[in-house]
């Protein structure tokens, strides 16, 4: 797929040659069945042959080996009864929940899914493995599948629209399902000539378990060195990791479902996308979904003075310091059409 099929507004192109994931028109072949270990080995680097043999009905079948760590992850959030809270664990989760949403929404998203600005190749890198500590896989089937909803959205190929499939499908079910797991190479094909980056997607994991690790190390540190600080190496992991990324987690995934449903549509895009002020919030401006389906490819999200658009700004900030370039700008027939238009709820 060519991402400057993602540059204009309503992006009315629908590639309908290249949608269908590897493996899709292989039928089921079970002579031969891989041992467990080595299923298990494939689903841990990613390996397109753990899902190669699956039925189209197995692909909406929910992945329970996916669904253990996600679970696992919310309950690790109750440990904060146990471990108590202080004020610098409340920071590190803060902040650690701040940046990720940065990583995420201005690299996975802005960078990798729609090439808003340009970075070299150790920038890239990077970008590519901070973002991975938010622990949402890793770029490359992150951007796949946000290409895949572009030119998609609110379809029944979408993979995660609430019309089709329901919100709470679209805010968490669509990842854990099995055909999901998948990355979709056709649509990232752009990306797939990095082998530093297809190393990444096999190992996607790794940045956020160092994050945990680094979590748990600063808490003892602190401990150690800072007692009146009040906080130790349980305390920070169980802040800094499980409650700052059960909050990040969702608060991504609300963009898939909130912003589909709530919020209001200046521009008549064929989708149901939705800008909303508290969105924007609390995701550094990705609320302005309704603005970004229509234009996808400029690196800002807010078109208007007010619309807040924290993650541009911190882009601005990357580009004064020479760490990225040529910042996509919105063209100025959308900024003249975004202020002409008051937006109405549909
Ligand atoms: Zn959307
Ligand atoms: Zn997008």
């Amino acid at each position: 797929m060519n991402s400057t099929r993602l540059s204009g507004p309503h992006t009315p192109d629908r590639d309908t040659t290249s949608v269908v994931p590897a493996g899709e028109f292989t039928a089921p072949h079970r002579a031969t069945r891989p041992s467990v270990g080595r299923r298990f080995l494939w689903w841990l680097t990613n390996d397109p042959r753990h899902q190669s043999q699956l039925t189209p009905a197995e692909k909406n079948e929910l992945d329970w080996l996916r669904i253990v760590p996600f679970v696992g992850l919310h309950l690790g959030c109750l440990m904060v009864f146990a471990v108590g809270v202080s004020t610098a664990a409340l920071a590190a989760a803060i902040a650690l929940y701040v940046l990720r949403m940065f990583f995420v929404t201005a690299f996975y998203h802005r960078y990798f899914s729609h090439r808003a600005f340009r970075a070299g190749r150790a920038t890239q890198l990077v970008m590519a493995i901070l973002g991975a500590t938010a622990g949402q896989r890793g770029p490359l089937w992150w951007a796949a599948h946000h290409r895949e909803h572009h030119l998609s959205a609110d379809t029944a190929k979408d993979p995660h629209s609430p019309e089709h499939r329901g919100v709470f499908f679209s805010h968490t079910l669509w990842f854990l399902t099995r055909g999901n797991f998948q990355l979709q190479r056709e649509r990232v094909k752009d990306w797939l000539k990095y082998p530093e980056l297809r190393l990444l997607e096999k190992l996607d994991w790794v940045p956020f378990l160092l994050l945990a690790a680094g979590c748990y190390a600063t808490g003892w540190f602190l401990e150690s060195r800072y007692p009146g600080l009040g906080t130790n190496g349980a305390q920070m992991l169980v802040w800094g990791f499980f409650v700052s990324t059960v909050v990040l987690y969702h608060a991504t995934y609300s963009i898939n479902s909130i912003a589909h449903r709530y919020g209001r549509r200046p521009f008549p895009t064929r989708d149901q996308s939705r800008n909303n002020f508290w969105l924007a919030l609390f995701t550094l401006g990705e609320g302005w979904h309704n603005n970004h389906h229509y234009y996808p490819a400029s690196a800002r999200q807010g078109f208007r003075w007010w619309q807040i658009d924290i993650s541009y700004v911190g882009l601005r900030l990357l580009a004064s310091v020479g760490l990225i370039t040529d910042l996509r700008p919105v063209p100025r027939a959308v900024l003249a059409a975004a202020r002409g238009r008051k937006g109405s709820l549909q």
